[in-house]
């Protein structure tokens, strides 16, 4: 893992404030087990009950997006994640993303659904959470996103309990999100993921149980 540099640019009109770049399996969504370039930026409006990134929320660094695609190069890599934290929390993440896309690279977001995805450039493939209630920011999940989404585009329930699965089962039908790519996650170290698998199963539910391969390479180390 490389940390960003300490020096602080002279503008930040070109620059994000950026926690790590780093190098590592992605272990979730469509390419969970690819080798990826993650670039993690700071902070986050949220507070879900199982962040595993709350390292993120403070400090950082400021880096200008030559530094930042200079470091991404150096891994010779073309899947990039973008991530956080909320990486649309910084306004210029937008400019980061077109970037990365315009020098070649295959790109996708991770967010938390609670910020407008409206002017998301549309090379980018988003991963997009929906915050369910016992995540603590169900009332965070901006809605609206559902129709800015594009065919590559997966949609993320992190589940905590079987109340929770039952929420986000209700959510397939009354959100009309049946036909969409949608990834059922059990929180890391708080559901079983036999429970989860066997209830999508026993309810038919066209949707992908999914684990963390990160956190069973890693466990819940900052930067893998
Ligand atoms: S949105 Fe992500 S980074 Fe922010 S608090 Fe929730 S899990 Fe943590």
């Amino acid at each position: 893992m490389e940390r960003p540099s300490d020096s602080v640019p002279e503008s930040r009109e070109n620059c994000l404030k950026i926690t790590e770049i780093f190098h590592s399996v992605q272990g979730e969504a469509r390419d969970a087990g690819r080798p990826t370039v993650f670039i993690r930026l700071t902070g986050c409006p949220l507070r879900c009950q199982y962040c595993d990134s709350e390292y993120a929320f403070y400090g950082g660094q400021w880096m200008q997006f030559d530094q930042i695609l200079q470091q991404v190069a150096a891994y010779h890599t073309p899947l990039v994640c973008v991530t956080g934290g909320e990486p649309l929390a910084q306004k210029r993440c937008h400019q980061l993303l077109t970037r990365l896309c315009d020098a070649g690279y295959r790109v996708s977001l991770e967010t938390s659904g609670a910020i407008d995805l409206a002017e998301v450039d549309p090379r980018v493939v988003k991963v997009v959470d929906i915050k369910t209630p016992d995540s603590g920011e169900c009332p965070r999940n901006l809605w609206d996103n559902l129709q800015h989404l594009n065919p590559a585009d997966q949609l993320k329930f992190v589940i905590c309990s079987h109340d929770d699965y039952r929420w986000a089962r209700s959510q397939l039908g009354s959100r009309d999100l049946i036909e969409k790519d949608v990834i059922f996650s059990p929180s890391y170290q708080q559901l079983e993921l036999r429970d989860l698998a066997e209830w999508v199963l026993n309810d038919r539910l066209n949707v992908r149980v999914q684990i963390q391969l990160h956190k069973i390479l890693w466990g819940d180390v900052p930067g893998k």
